[in-house]
């Protein structure tokens, strides 16, 4: 299986126009086709995990049949090793439909999995990856607290160290998946230094002083479960230590570029969803000989919107394409994130907009593309820190 786009086949055949291939290679192609699959089959309860703010368990549980939630893992530990393209090609078709699953399928893949991949050890991943590829388990990132959002490193849960384990007491707010979660990746204070004293741990939901604490309700998103986590004089075996003392903070920005990813996919996703329902009711609104009645207006709309989408996929792709190489897309990602999500609201209130009281009331799902696309600008770093992330990126 590919697992990026080919970024470096001439269209001429030599070596001096080396020119990208916008294609999907015939792979990645046929894996978007299975996803659509799955989408179809899986996915027409969306509305109802939304009005009912449950959990798509079915729809997740299918999806670990299919094999989306081990895209970002390694063969030897049982994953398909598809990698950061195919992980946004998939989400960006899951979420058209449904973004209550594709976040809770994101965070698994590209926070819990690619993390654990990337920086535990052979014994730590033979442990976990056997439940969290069958979907046995769910995973789930704590990184923020009540007074740690943006600034993450502002945290305050801790873990000191005692003996063969470490004793961790804090609490973790806004936790995607986090009542249905086995396995928590949790970051705490093992250190006085801001920065240098932050390490990252895996917290089993099973042990003794682990608890799921408030449920948060929310605007949009709502079939999937955002909750406290609360760790009370937890005992924490050493060997739970992911990498090594204070590197956490470098693992937790590290994660959240692939993440970004995630949720870039999410939000090209849900711009798609809007675009499609504009182009079907303008489309629909014809007169007798069959001719558009849209006016000039709204097609520029579709027009505008539908040119930005691509871009956007491309900017998301090339990102994507960067971290399967193993580069640093710090840079690329936040340009990915920021774009795409900020294209989605606009696709989404446009589509509202223009369906009118279709688009308003629950008639159609513009309603709920526009709820879930507001929260793509918030979470794994709101619009705001991405912009500063590119600046910094650009002047350093
Ligand atoms: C649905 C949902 C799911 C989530 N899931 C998870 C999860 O699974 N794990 C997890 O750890 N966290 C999760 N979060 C938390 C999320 O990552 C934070 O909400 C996000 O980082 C923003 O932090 P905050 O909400 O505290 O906002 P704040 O940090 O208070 O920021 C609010 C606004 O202030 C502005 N701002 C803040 N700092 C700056 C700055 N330095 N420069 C310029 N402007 C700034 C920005 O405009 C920002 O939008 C989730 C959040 C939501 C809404």
């Amino acid at each position: 299986m590919t697992t990026s786009i080919d970024m470096t086949t001439s269209a001429t055949g030599t070596d001096s126009l080396q020119v990208p291939d916008f294609e999907l290679s015939p792979e990645l192609a046929a894996f978007r086709d299975r996803v659509r699959e799955y989408a179809d089959n899986h996915l027409g309860r969306a509305p109802e995990y939304d009005k009912n703010v449950e959990f798509p368990g079915d729809a997740v549980k299918a999806a670990a049949e299919a094999g989306l939630l081990c895209t970002t893992v390694a063969k030897e530990y049982g994953g398909s090793a598809m990698g950061n393209v195919a992980s946004c090609v998939m989400l960006e078709e899951i979420n058209k439909r449904c973004a209550s699953t594709g976040v809770t399928i994101s965070v698994h893949n590209s926070l819990v999995n690619s993390l654990l991949g990337k920086w535990c050890s052979d014994e730590q991943k033979r442990r976990w990856f056997p439940k969290l590829v069958t979907g046995e388990w769910l995973g789930a990132y704590c990184l923020s607290e009540a007074y740690s959002g943006s600034d993450a490193a502002a945290l305050r849960c801790e873990a000191k160290r005692e003996g063969d384990h470490y004793v961790m007491n804090g609490a973790k707010l806004w936790i995607t998946t986090g009542s249905e979660a086995e396995l928590f990746v949790v970051f705490a204070r093992t250190g006085e230094d801001r920065v240098n004293g932050i390490s990252a741990f895996v917290v089993e939901k099973s042990w003794e002083g682990v608890g799921v604490g408030k449920k948060e309700r929310k605007l949009g998103l709502r079939g999937s479960p955002t909750t406290e986590i609360v760790l009370e004089n937890v005992k924490v075996p050493a060997d739970c230590l992911i990498a090594e003392e204070g590197v956490g903070f470098k693992i937790a920005l590290d994660t959240l570029d692939g993440g970004r990813l995630g949720i870039a996919s999410q939000a090209l996703g849900i711009a798609a969803g809007s675009i499609e329902l504009i182009r079907d009711h303008l489309a629909s609104n014809v007169d007798a000989k069959g001719r558009p009645l849209a006016s000039q207006a709204d097609q520029w709309t579709l027009a505008d919107l539908a040119s930005e989408l691509d871009a956007y996929r491309f900017l998301t792709w090339r990102a994507a394409v960067l971290r399967d190489r193993g580069v640093r897309c710090s840079t690329e990602a936040a340009m990915a994130k920021n774009t795409a999500s900020r294209l989605a609201n606009r696709a989404a209130r446009a589509a509202v907009s223009i369906l009118g009281q279709q688009g308003a009331s629950g008639a159609t799902v513009a309603e709920r593309l526009l709820r879930d696309a507001r929260i793509t600008e918030i979470y794994e770093g709101a619009t705001d820190i991405q912009r500063l992330v590119i600046a910094r990126g650009l002047m350093s």
